[in-house]
């Protein structure tokens, strides 16, 4: 069997032992013993062929904004999609590749008058991560905006479009993510709209988001999900007098409940400690399991 060094050598940059802990907002991850970034679609399609050929784990990073990755080397190879396409459609609609960051489709909405998604605000998250884990702002969704997506299904290798009303959404997930597709780009409908009201919106967002959440610290926004509309996860762990409940350098926001912070030097034992210490505190308490928002690898 060729070496995946040598078998990926024109597909894309394979690259060893990178460390993860710069592409995650925790800044909490091992090693990745491969990390790979493919040239083109279809030396993706080809690189998911071998992989499946040789038995070998691969993961899908976006941003890196909902995940606890292992502080322990990653095994198998973290695939960061970099298509970072913007392309003009006609009437608003737009085709967006999976590796546009939420800031970059702001620059773009306000370079171009472009309406719709000014919700981004602050996330640090890509739009293939945004559209699998169904994104959401108050009232407003990724979902609000797509018209289809683009995938590769990792078994046939095969690229298609799925339009928007045959995906399935659910709570913070959607039926890409459950049927492991990868998203490759979007296309976006945005509005006519002026540089002013983009600006407002946006600003809005923030100011929010500065004042409920926790900004420009590393977290992975919310831990938990809410157990219903009425229910908030946060406010359970608040009532649990949690608050501030440390771990090393991991701990509990004074602001947010639902957020965990780690102030530079924790692990993802630190963080796994706190979670499961609040799943039991929350189930004693109440009976209710709360599920994770997040995604663990390998932790
Ligand atoms: C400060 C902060 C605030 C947040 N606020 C919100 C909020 O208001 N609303 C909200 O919904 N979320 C929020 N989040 C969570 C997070 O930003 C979202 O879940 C976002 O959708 C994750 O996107 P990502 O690109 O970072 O994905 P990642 O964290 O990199 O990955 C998450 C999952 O998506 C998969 N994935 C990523 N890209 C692809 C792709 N191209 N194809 C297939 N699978 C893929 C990964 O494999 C993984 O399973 C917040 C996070 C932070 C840190």
């Amino acid at each position: 069997m060729r070496s995946l060094e040598e078998a990926f050598k024109n597909l894309g940059r394979l690259k060893k032992d990178v460390s993860l802990k710069e592409f995650t907002t925790f800044r909490i991850g091992g090693k990745a013993k491969y990390f790979f970034l493919p040239f083109s679609e279809d030396c993706l399609k080809i690189a998911l062929k071998i992989l499946r050929k040789q038995v070998i784990n691969y993961y899908i990073l976006g941003g890196g904004s909902n995940l606890l990755v292992s502080s322990e080397a990653i095994e198998g190879v973290v695939i960061k999609l970099d298509f970072k396409e913007i392309l003009p459609l006609g009437n608003n609609l737009f085709y967006l590749g999976a590796g546009v960051s939420a800031r970059s489709i702001l620059n773009f909405s306000l370079a171009n008058n472009l309406g719709g998604l000014e919700f981004l605000a602050l996330l640090p998250a890509s739009l293939g991560g945004l559209i699998v884990n169904n994104a959401s702002f108050k009232d407003n969704s990724i979902f609000d905006r797509l018209k289809r997506v683009k995938v590769l299904q990792p078994q046939t290798q095969k690229i298609f479009f799925i339009d928007r009303e045959n995906i399935h959404c659910t709570y913070r997930s959607s039926s890409l993510k459950t049927e492991g597709l990868i998203v490759l780009g979007a296309e976006i409908e945005f509005y006519p709209s002026s540089l002013r009201e983009i600006k407002e919106k946006i600003k809005e967002v923030i100011a929010y988001r500065k004042r409920n959440q926790e900004v420009g610290r590393f977290s992975a926004g919310c831990i938990f999900k809410n157990p219903s509309p009425q229910i908030l996860a946060g406010k359970l762990i608040e009532e649990l007098n949690l608050k501030g409940l440390r771990k090393g350098e991991a701990f509990v926001s004074l602001r947010h409940a639902n957020f965990i912070i780690n102030e530079g030097g924790a692990g993802s034992e630190d963080v796994v400690f706190l979670i499961e210490y609040i799943k039991e505190k929350v189930y004693n308490r109440w009976g209710i399991v709360l599920e994770e928002e997040i995604e663990r690898w390998q932790c």
